[in-house]
């Protein structure tokens, strides 16, 4: 009885009205299942995380955690975006449970393996990955995106996991680990391979959406890549550098063009080659200042140290553990 954990399973949700009735009854489903079969405590929850939606959602979360013990809920004061809701429900799930999974609002990921991460996690392990068998459900566009983005992301000796999201369990101390990266640029997928501890990986099959819109369309994902990307490596900004000296190199070839050309007295006729590389010069010099721009725009934003998400509401059942029940016990005694 004692060696069961608490599990907290934490669910960010922006404008997931359509969906929130269907993701409720099923994870409460896997929940039951878990307690009945004497894997997790009694005690486990699922926390729903609302991001600043814009619709009922957060009424959703209200009326069954009224009904439900087995639902937290807690409400950002405005829309935080997917990893600091994420990070909020970590931390805010951090203070009861023993480790905690996280899943996305619309199910795409494979529930029937909470089980075997829960299993895992009973064997030992601090961390275990949710990994993405094949991407059959996404749309081409999506598909070849994200393979795209990992391939970058490995050029750049980024340790990411390969065709995983943010469906994961974490032990207590991971996420412990976890709290001390205090970065306000967070991108969870990036800091948990370092947080190290023992880790594994559990495969499955990525569905549809169950319904609703995807919350990440193009720009916000274009955004979210490139966040990930000058958050986690100083790479670019060397090949800016690297682009630089070769066309110093160029120019200079070029230089010594123009100069045999007038030794042999040619008339002058490079008003196009000028033109071109003025341009070409000039491009490269605005891109370098804007990325360069990019990582000083990251350092402000981490020097003035904003809270990375602010809580409005909490509502949080009262966990009864076993060691909770014997203390009152012994005052009662
Ligand atoms: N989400 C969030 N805040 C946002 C955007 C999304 O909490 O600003 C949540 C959303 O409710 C869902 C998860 O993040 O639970 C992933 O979003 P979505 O399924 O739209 O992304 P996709 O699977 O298309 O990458
Ligand atoms: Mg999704």
């Amino acid at each position: 009885m004692i060696n069961q954990p608490i599990l907290t399973i934490v669910v960010p949700c922006y404008n997931e009205e359509e969906v929130f009735q269907a993701t409720y009854k099923q994870l409460r489903e896997v929940m039951l299942h878990l307690i009945t079969e004497c894997h997790i405590h009694p005690e486990s929850k699922i926390l729903f995380v609302d991001d600043g939606s814009k619709d009922s959602t957060w009424q959703l979360i209200e009326t069954v955690y009224k009904q439900d013990d087995l639902i937290n809920g807690l409400k950002l004061s405005r829309n935080f975006g997917h990893q600091r809701a994420l990070l909020a429900g970590l931390e805010k799930a951090n203070t009861y449970s023993d480790c905690i999974i996280s899943i996305d609002a619309d199910l795409q990921d494979d529930i029937d393996v909470i089980k075997e991460f829960v299993l895992k996690y009973l064997e030992g392990y601090d961390i275990v990955y949710g990994v993405r068998e094949s991407r059959k459900t996404d749309s081409f566009f999506k598909r070849t995106t994200a393979i795209g983005f990992y391939r970058i992301m490995e050029k750049l000796g980024l340790p990411l996991i390969y065709n995983h999201a943010d469906y994961r369990l974490l032990s207590k101390r991971a996420v412990e680990t976890l709290l001390q990266f205090k970065e306000v640029n967070l991108f969870l997928r990036g800091i948990v391979p370092l947080v190290g501890f023992k880790s594994t990986k559990v495969f499955y099959d990525r569905k549809e959406r169950l319904a609703g819109e995807s919350k990440y369309p193009f720009k916000k994902m274009i955004s979210f890549a490139f966040d990930g990307l000058t958050s986690f490596s100083v790479k670019p900004i060397r090949f800016i550098t690297i682009l630089g000296f070769l066309s110093a190199v160029v120019s200079v070839i070029a230089g010594i063009y123009v100069f045999i050309e007038k030794l042999l007295s040619h008339p002058v006729s490079g008003w196009a080659s000028i033109m071109i590389s003025l341009w070409f010069i000039g491009g490269l010099l605005l891109m370098s200042i804007g990325l360069i721009g990019e990582y000083i725009g990251k350092i402000y934003e981490e020097v003035k140290q904003r809270p990375r998400y602010i809580i409005d509401q909490s509502l949080l059942h009262e966990i009864h553990t076993q060691q909770d029940l014997e203390q009152k016990q012994k005052v009662l005694n």
